[in-house]
């Protein structure tokens, strides 16, 4: 190892979003290189699944190559072509766009790189493992708990990115416990639209336009994160209706659990993100060194069923965000905002 390859190696352990460039390839099964490619981290939970990752898998005596796209699929597609040159011997993948990887992937697999899927399913390409929570789950947890609070009424749908696998699993979820409702009459759904990128802004001008063509007649509102939840809020917040419509959410952001105690959020989903990193980090390393990982699913891609584990989300209501704390996600004064 010469001198300057140890001082980017120190550095990229130090720093876990720095690219170690050049990193060991194929080093040895007992240190595996892994590049970890992220859609975007400019969302918070992204970061935390990041820093969870690479403490996991260094743990494990691996190295990792992390990379962020922000949201843009040539960028990511470059990105995985620079970590397979580098010669990574795993690629965990959260893609931005589920259906555009197939090519860059088949490279992959053909350098021998054993590669996961990382909460998002990748469509259309050839996949050794899926590490994620049961999505279609935490759709049904949403719609399920807006309809605890809101059990008839006007219901408008913000889905996530379309471009994202997940998005769609949510939506079927929500739908497994909403469609009986709108059926017997009970709820009436007013509209429904994906939020490019799940990006925030995006949604609150989806909803300040829903709720301008109901004449603010919308009672639940099923957001499909939080971050978009949050979009939606400041749209109700202009129109004084923030706390007198529900809102679902996900993924326990800190500005979701503190909406949530408020009022304003009426659940999000906890997925430990700690449990989806350290797996996915035990997996990569697992496979690349032969092993058999403990799967508990299969999933259908498009291309084959690939050997999945998924996680158990939860949901959290102003009544239970204690399980926050003592899991350690979050300390009482962090969701007090002290
Ligand atoms: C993830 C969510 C996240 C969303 C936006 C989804 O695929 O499952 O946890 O909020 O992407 O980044």
């Amino acid at each position: 190892m010469t001198l300057s390859f140890r001082r980017l190696l120190a550095c990229a352990l130090a720093l876990p979003a720095a690219l170690s460039a050049g990193a060991a390839a194929h080093a040895s099964k007992e240190a595996p290189v892994i590049g970890f490619s992220i859609d975007d981290l400019r969302v918070e939970r992204w970061t935390r699944d990041r820093d969870y990752f690479v403490q996991a898998a260094t743990a494990l005596g691996a190295k990792v190559s992390v990379q962020s796209a922000n949201a843009n699929e040539a960028r990511q597609i470059a990105q995985l072509e620079n970590l397979i040159a580098e010669g990574v011997d795993a690629l965990v993948i959260v893609p931005f766009n589920s259906k555009v990887l197939s090519n860059v992937i088949a490279k992959a697999r053909k350098s021998g790189i054993k590669v996961i899927a990382y909460d998002r399913l990748i469509l259309g390409a050839p996949l050794d493992a899926y590490v994620s929570f049961d999505n279609v789950k935490v759709g049904e947890m949403q719609a399920q708990g807006v309809v605890d609070v809101v059990p008839k009424g006007n219901y408008y749908l913000l889905g996530g990115a379309s471009t994202d696998n997940n998005a769609r699993l949510f939506r079927e979820g929500q739908m497994n416990v909403l469609k009986p409702l709108a059926d017997k009459g009970d709820i009436k759904i007013v509209g429904e639209q994906w939020t490019p990128e799940w990006d925030p802004s995006k949604a609150q001008a989806i909803i300040e336009n829903a709720l301008n063509a109901n004449d603010n007649n919308i009672q639940a509102i099923v957001a499909s994160n939080d971050g978009t939840a949050g979009g939606a809020i400041q749209a109700l917040t202009s129109q004084k209706l923030a706390g007198k419509v529900a809102v679902s959410g996900q993924d326990a952001d800190l500005a979701g659990v503190r909406r949530v105690a408020a009022g304003t959020q009426t659940m999000t989903i906890y997925k430990p993100l700690k449990s989806i990193a350290s797996t996915a980090a035990q997996v990569a390393v697992e496979l690349v060194q032969g092993k058999q990982p403990a799967f508990n699913a299969k999933l259908d891609n498009g291309k084959g069923q690939v050997n999945s584990i998924l996680l158990k989300p939860t949901l959290l209501t102003r009544d239970n965000l204690d399980i926050l704390v003592k899991d350690g996600f979050y300390t009482a004064e962090q969701i007090a905002g002290k």
